[in-house]
Formats: structure tokens, sequence, C-alpha cells
């Protein structure tokens, strides 16, 4: 029986597992597919406190993994399949590799940032394909990009773009932006982004090096194909956060399967569950705030094992 199990190991499941093994808890960490989670896929990160220099996504995290396997956390590569609470208060963990016991569980499974399912785009990511305007919006100073989407997301990062970008397009499939009033009016009155409308991406052409030089756009209204070039895609049609594996009887989750919090917590409705970053946070999405909900989760799970000893 483990005191915690950690599901997911971006920055909030490291986090918790760094506070929870210190806290001489032993934490059982769970993979998932991504071990590392979404900071694995970006390159240097500069905005992550404690770096002057910035540090590259990849060994933040494995500086992270390695901090917490030295006060003990363990780590296990699989997948987990299902999460359930049993009558005596324990949680049973079901993944693809056997099942495990716990007396807590944290979840910190993040999100997914969805992409177009264009062939090989994944392959493209870091190489003028992202996700994240906050992350690697400074890498193109100077050089046309475009945004992908419709809604907040795409207008809060076209509009952050402008302060690096030349020209930043804004690529939508429709003829207006779903996006709150008050972003988006500050988006199109911006004279740097320039809206590109009922238009889809239906390609990304790169250079001999294979870093994205241009898209082909589709006008879905005439049909009509053109290239627009530019040096990133920043993709901003949403995140699926990464919950599907819990049932509604354990969690209760927003529309968009977020995960919900008890108010200021960590602590879901199920005594004992935690959820920690992207998967329970729409709204900040970063790396250090991931952090300190892990940390919260951690303190919470410990305070909730002394007083069910
Ligand atoms: P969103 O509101 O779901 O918008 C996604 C956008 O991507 C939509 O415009 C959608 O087009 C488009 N889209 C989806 N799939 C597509 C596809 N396959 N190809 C092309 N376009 C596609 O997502 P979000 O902007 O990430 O926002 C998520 C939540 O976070 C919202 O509740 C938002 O209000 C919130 N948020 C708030 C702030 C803020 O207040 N500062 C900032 C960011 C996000 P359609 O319009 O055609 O559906």
């Amino acid at each position: 029986m483990e005191n915690v199990i950690i599901i997911g190991t971006g920055c909030a499941g490291y986090t918790a597992a760094i506070y929870t093994a210190r806290a001489n808890l032993t934490p059982l960490m769970l993979t998932g597919t991504q071990p590392g989670g979404q900071l694995t896929t970006t390159t240097e990160v500069e905005n992550f406190p404690g770096f002057p220099e910035g540090i590259m996504g990849p060994e933040l995290m494995m500086n992270m993994q390695k901090q917490s396997e030295k006060f003990g956390a363990r780590i296990e590569y699989t997948k987990v399949e299902s999460v359930e609470k049993r009558v005596d208060g324990t949680f049973l963990v079901t993944t693809s590799s056997g099942n495990f016991e716990s007396r807590t569980v944290i979840i910190a499974t993040g999100a997914a940032p969805k992409h177009l399912g264009l062939p090989d785009e994944h392959k493209l990511i870091g190489r003028g394909l992202t996700s994240c305007a906050t992350c690697d919006g400074a890498f193109y100073r100077d050089v046309p990009v475009a945004v992908i989407g419709g809604g907040d997301s795409a207008a809060e990062e076209a509009t952050f773009l402008t302060r690096f970008a030349s020209k930043v397009y804004l690529i939508h499939r429709r003829g207006e932006l779903r996006a709150s009033k008050i972003m988006a009016d500050r988006a199109l009155a911006n004279p740097k982004i320039e809206p590109v409308w009922n238009s889809t991406v239906s390609e990304y052409l790169t250079d001999a090096a294979g870093e994205v030089r241009a898209v082909t756009i589709e006008n879905l209204v005439t049909g009509e194909k053109s290239e627009l070039e530019l040096k990133c895609v920043f993709v901003a049609i949403g995140h699926v956060p990464n919950s599907g594996f819990l049932t509604d009887d354990l969690v209760d989750k927003d529309e968009n399967g977020y995960i919900l919090q008890n108010p200021g917590r960590t602590s879901t409705k199920t005594a004992g569950l935690f959820a920690a970053g992207d998967v329970a946070d729409h709204y900040y999405r970063q790396a250090v705030t991931a952090a300190g909900q892990g940390c919260a989760a951690a303190l919470e799970a410990e305070r909730y094992l002394a007083d069910h000893e």
C-alpha cells in the first residue's frame, strides 16, 4: 500500500514528488505516455524562475526527475487506465503494467495541445511549430508568424506575439473570432495583426533544414489555395486535459474535461484525491503555476494522511 501515487510526470507531478518524498512518504510516480510532460516538447525555457540564462525544457524536466529521485521518489513507466476508490477509503490504480494501491492519489496528467492533424505535424514541433507563444514567441523577432484559432488563446497569443514578430497572421476557419469581445477587439485593432478569415492551413512547407518556411492556406469559402511565408506557426485551437481515464463518480469536470478542484484547494470531491497543474487549470497553464499546484497538492496529501492515520 503506497502513501501517495502521483499520476503524471510534468512540472506539477515532479514538484508533488519532491515535496512528498522530502516528507518521507516515498511517493510512486506513474509517468503516462509522455514522461516529462509538455516541457519536453519545447526548446528553451526563459521564464522559469532561477535560470537567468534560460534552460532547455527537457533538461529542466530531467533536473526535476533527479531532484525527486534523490529524496526517494520512485518512477514507473506505465499508462494509467483507471482509478477507483474502494470502500475502505484507499485507491486502486489500474495501469498497463499492473495494479497499484494507495492511500492518496495526486492527478497531474496535464493537458495536450490540440493540433490540426496534418501529416508529420508532430515532427515540426520546435522547428517552427509550437502551441505556446509565452514560451517561444521571443525566438521570432522581426519575422512574420501566424496564429491558428479564433478563441481567447488565439487572440491573446496573437496580441502577445506583436511584441516580437514583424507581422502576425491570425488564421481562423470562420469569418469572426469566438474570443471574448475585449480580447478580439484588442487583437483586431493591432496594426501588426492581419486576420486571414474563413481559412485553414492545409500544409506546412519546410526549408532544407526542416524548419517551417511557409504554409499553404485554403480558403474554405472559395476553395482557393495560397502560400503564406512565415517563420513560425502558433497553433491555438485549444487543449485537451488528460482526464478521460477518471470517472464522474470520482471527480467533477467542467464542460471541457478540466477537473474541478475544491475552491482554493487542490482537493477534489473525493477525499484523498488531489488534482494539480494543467489537468485542472485552463487559465494560467504555465510551468511555474503547475509546479506551484504540485506543491500545494503534496502539502494537502501530507495533511490528509496525518489526519487519517
Ligand atoms: P477555444 O475557446 O475552444 O477556441 C478554440 C478555437 O480554435 C476556436 O476558435 C475554434 O474554432 C478553433 N479550432 C478548434 N479546432 C480547430 C481545428 N481543427 N482547426 C481550426 N480551428 C480550430 O480554446 P481557447 O482559446 O484555448 O480557450 C479555452 C478556454 O480558456 C476558454 O474558456 C477561454 O475563454 C479561456 N481562456 C481565457 C483567457 C483569458 O481570459 N485571458 C485566455 C486564454 C483562454 P471555432 O471558433 O470555429 O470553433
